[in-house]
């Protein structure tokens, strides 16, 4: 495995790349979420590629970018075992050096959800998959569905950009007990980890819910927020039930809809969704 850190030696390592180059982009502190699209891209690629990189443009100036966990040398011997053969992890500098002043907008797929409620988030988002195609220039990327309006996005970007990359969406990985695995949730305390079963399970009511016969989106976004009420420790931001492809909020499950929601346990903010009629 062929560890760079610098643009001019990740593209050096592409020049020579066996096609199809597979890409999972990645910001660290692996998981058996990162491992499923790491196993997918090695069963499809010649020449398999990560990166990891934290992304200070995609937090906010109150988010935890200085906080969030990072453990290279074991994300490095995960990536080892599972066969990747390159992996850029890149410094903040080498990534956006002094005088760095460009960036990827995308429109309103972007604006909702999430962007809503992280303003600026899709735009760091965008901005560094857009580097890490155009460096890495990967026959396909593999993201999870974990973070469902993130592929959306990056749909767009490699739509409207003419971009030639293949984008792989994988499902959500969970715990036994149905918590999706993130490298966020080393930040909850026993407790707060029983708490955030909450997420589920406003989820797999609103399954419930839809396979009753529910179809109007109203009634299951109030089942998803008296289930989330239940739940102390949780402080809801948004339940969203909406276009699965334009992330329209509907008023009828009428067409593939995301079922999606971002909650907070203590100090931790938790997202997780479902796909209605596709998933599970
Ligand atoms: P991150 O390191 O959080 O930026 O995640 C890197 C990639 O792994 C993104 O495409 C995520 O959607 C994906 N990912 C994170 N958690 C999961 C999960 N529980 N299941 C599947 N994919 C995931």
């Amino acid at each position: 495995m062929h560890v760079v850190e610098t643009v001019a030696e990740a593209r050096a390592a592409v020049r020579q790349a066996v096609r199809p180059l597979g890409l999972v982009p990645t910001m660290g502190y692996l998981h058996e979420g990162h491992l499923s699209l790491v196993r997918r891209a090695r069963e499809e690629s010649a020449t398999l590629a990560a990166t990891i990189f934290v992304n200070p443009t995609q937090f906010g100036p109150t988010e935890d970018y200085a906080t969030y966990p990072r453990n290279l040398e074991r994300d490095l011997g995960l990536l080892r075992e599972a066969g990747v053969d390159l992996v850029f992890a890149p410094t903040v500098e080498e990534m956006y050096p002094p005088g760095y002043d460009t960036y990827v907008t995308i429109g309103s797929v972007a604006e909702r959800l999430e962007g809503a409620a992280r303003p600026g988030h899709f735009r760091g988002v965008a901005t560094v998959v857009a580097k890490l195609f155009n460096l890495l220039q990967p026959d396909r990327a593999y993201f999870g569905q974990k973070d469902a309006q993130q592929v959306v996005v990056i749909r767009k970007l490699v739509a409207d950009l003419n971009l030639t990359v293949e984008v792989v969406a994988l499902p959500i990985v969970r715990e036994p007990d149905g918590l999706a695995l993130s490298s966020r949730n080393v930040y909850l305390s026993p407790p707060e980890r029983q708490a955030a079963l909450v997420l589920w399970h406003s989820l797999q009511t609103v399954e419930a819910r839809f396979r009753a016969g529910e179809r109007d989106a109203e009634q299951l976004r109030g089942a998803m927020r008296a289930v989330l009420a239940a739940e102390p420790l949780a402080e809801v931001d948004y339940v969203s039930v909406a276009d699965a492809a334009t992330l329209d909020e509907l008023s009828r499950v009428d067409r593939p809809t995301l079922v999606s929601l971002a909650v907070r346990i203590g100090r931790t903010r938790l997202i997780d969704n479902f796909v209605l009629g596709v998933e599970g």
